[in-house]
């Protein structure tokens, strides 16, 4: 490796993007595809820079002595009314990184004369060149933001003097209110920089260092996952199958362990894994881009969902006319996962192995603890691929999804037999269609996924590997199969009320995923032209009009409204068909969290201002 100017550690002098202020910072990792420094600000902003936006501590003061020495005592007199000098007055009143990054920029051994001039150097501006991030090119909004401030920023010193408050406004420079938190994050890192080997510190790249915090309760709370989510699914079943399927009937009796397992049941898990990574590699359908990855690449991904559960529709349905009796799927339910599992636990045994020969620019930043158990839970590599097949990718679209349909198509024929019926009921058909519809959307809008949380930031591991092969098709199909012994006749009215709240929850989780899929992918997307944004430090901006304007999370909304219209047709007789919905609002406000904090440190103070702006998470005037 070519030796680095600055090393993982260091404190240097950083230009401020867009401007020609210089701040102390802190170079957390260099990543010599992208040849971008990762840094750290004193309020906890993460940017990539490159190496001629960086300058040694040690020469930034020796431009600053020797600038301030040349300069005129009239000079100096206007200087004094600067706007550092202003806001290092009022910096108990906030908060600007900048005012924060000024006062603090030198160590108080360098005395305090250095230390007050410091940041009111100005250098030459050197020529804007923006840091590959998803939206580098082709961005009207964006430019527009940015020439809109670089124009601004580079000004002369006595215009900038003028107003400084308006002036520090403008960067948006405000300190984070979880300072402490990224002290902590800084102090985490630096600690990891000095325990790294030089070789793999030096290799830590990306926006984003290791995260701070361990998400679900961090290494025992990974263990318990683990284990809990299993027994908890075979809870779930063995009820579900229970005349009185009541919490008052718990718990239920446990099976003879001999009949979890059935070798035939896990030959037809098997070759339905098979069949859909057939469908997955055929050279139809579009090969779409994912987002830009730390390592200045982008993976290309075959986006033919739609393609493959229309052929899965229709082989399952020659299987059907041939006499294939899929009532199988729900006589050997419990066969069937213990399959699933098996297989689940073997490609996260996999993963965890494999994910040992990567290098850390392929390991996603929160399943990188050092603790074996929690990272085996959490996925420590981002894009696990087997030369162009990317394992996550298809595990997350395509055999559980779409087996979540073949399943429930199951339970409606399993219906028929067990009541006696020529057709599935209005109940089961409800479900069947509006889970069919949400699966169908997903996979129309496939490319939708490669920017979302599980394919941008987790690793591939124990929690989606469950998730995606055992959680979904095993659990959420729990409406359907609790119909199949549980009837419950709908009334017109109620059917039709039951519709409408589905068409209304479909719609805003459509449109709102649509619109932030849209921008991230083009910003300068005509179509959203009308909708007001928030530029941040990265170069992305945070689209604060239009449903993102609503709440934070309007998908997350039609999401819980359509949970809501999957369990209503189960009416109220027993929690457990309403089990989906109240684990959905856990996750989704887990989600939430987790994404908040994600974003908070990504964007810093823009993401203070996002929250200001729109105050609510999830439900409008509620959370
Ligand atoms: P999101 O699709 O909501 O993605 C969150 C990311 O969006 C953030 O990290 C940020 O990333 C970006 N973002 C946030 N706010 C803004 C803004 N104002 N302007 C522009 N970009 C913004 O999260 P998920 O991946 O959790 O969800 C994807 C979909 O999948 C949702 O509809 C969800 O309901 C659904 N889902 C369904 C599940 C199920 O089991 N049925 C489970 C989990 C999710 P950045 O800025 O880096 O682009």
């Amino acid at each position: 490796m070519p030796s680095l100017k600055y090393q993982p550690g260091e404190k240097v002098m950083g230009r401020w993007p867009g401007s020609s202020l210089y701040y102390e910072v802190k170079v957390l990792g260099f990543d010599s595809k992208s040849r971008l420094y990762t840094v750290i600000y004193k309020d906890g902003t993460e940017l990539e820079l490159k190496e001629q936006d960086i300058i040694s501590y040690l020469s930034f003061q020796a431009r600053t002595r020797s600038r301030s020495n040349s300069r005129s005592p009239g000079r100096r007199r206007s200087r004094s009314r600067s706007p550092a000098r202003t806001t290092r007055r009022s910096s108990s009143r906030t908060a600007a990184a900048a005012s924060a990054a000024i006062t603090e920029s030198a160590p108080s051994s360098h005395g305090d004369a250095k230390l007050k001039r410091a940041p009111e150097v100005k250098l030459s501006p050197l020529p804007q060149e923006k840091k590959p991030t998803e939206n580098s090119s082709n961005n009207k909004h964006e430019k527009k933001e940015e020439n809109n401030t670089a124009s601004k920023e580079i000004q002369p010193d006595a215009k900038a003097e003028a107003d400084p408050e308006k002036n520090l406004g403008r960067y948006n420079l405000r300190r984070r209110k979880d300072d402490g938190e990224a002290k902590a994050a800084e102090a985490k890192t630096e600690q990891q920089v000095k325990e790294a080997k030089p070789s793999a510190a030096l290799a830590v790249t990306g926006p984003t260092p290791a995260s701070p915090r361990l998400d679900f309760g961090g290494k025992i709370g990974a263990f318990f996952w683990t284990l809990f989510l299993p027994a908890w699914v075979l809870f779930l079943l063995l009820q579900v199958n229970r005349k009185d399927p009541s919490l008052a009937n718990f718990p239920p009796p446990l099976p003879p362990l001999q009949s979890f397992w059935d070798p035939q049941a896990l030959g037809f898990v098997v070759l339905w894994i098979l069949f859909q990574a057939l469908l997955y590699v055929l050279p139809v359908g579009k090969l779409s881009e994912g987002v830009l990855l730390r390592s200045g690449r982008r993976l290309k991904y075959r986006t033919n969902g739609f393609f493959a559960v229309l052929v899965s529709a229709a082989v399952v349905a020659a299987a059907v006319y041939q006499g294939a009796d899929l009532t199988y799927i729900h006589s050997h339910f419990l066969q069937l996962t213990t399959a699933s599992f098996l297989i689940a636990m073997l490609l996260s045994i996999y993963l965890y192995v494999r994910s040992r020969s990567t290098s850390p620019d392929e390991r996603a930043l929160g399943g990188n603890s050092g603790n074996m158990i929690y990272d085996f839970f959490k996925g420590r590599e981002l894009n696990p691929r087997i030369k162009e097949f990317d394992l996550k990718f298809f595990c997350e679209m395509r055999p559980g999804l779409i087996g979540w349909c073949l399943i429930n198509f199951a339970m409606a024929l399993a219906e028929m037999k067990q009541q006696k019926l020529d057709a599935p009921s209005s109940s089961m058909i409800l479900v069947n269609v509006f889970q069919l519809l949400y699966v169908v959307d997903g996979l129309w809008n496939e490319e939708a996924i490669l920017t979302t949380m599980d394919l941008m930031h987790d690793g591939f591991g124990y929690m989606l590997a469950f998730g995606d092969l055992v959680w979904v098709p095993f659990t959420y199909t729990l409406q359907a199969h609790y119909l199949v012994s549980h009837p419950n006749p709908l009334s017109l009215p109620v059917l039709s009320a039951i519709v409408i709240l589905k068409l209304v929850g479909f719609y805003i989780f459509r449109k709102s995923n649509s619109e932030k899929n849209a921008f991230r992918r083009n910003p300068s997307d005509p179509s959203l032209s009308h909708l007001k944004t928030i530029p941040t430090a990265t170069g992305k901006s945070l689209l604060v009009s239009g449903w993102w304007g609503v709440v934070r999370h309007p998908n997350y909304l039609g999401d819980l409204i359509m949970a809501l219209a999957w369990s209503l047709p189960c009416g109220f007789s027993h929690i457990l068909p309403w089990f989906y919905m109240i684990y959905f609002i856990i996750l989704l406000v887990h989600r939430d969290s987790r994404d908040m904090n994600e974003c908070r440190r990504k964007y810093g103070s823009a993401w203070d201002e996002y929250c200001r702006t729109v105050r609510y998470r999830i439900i409008p005037r509620v959370y």
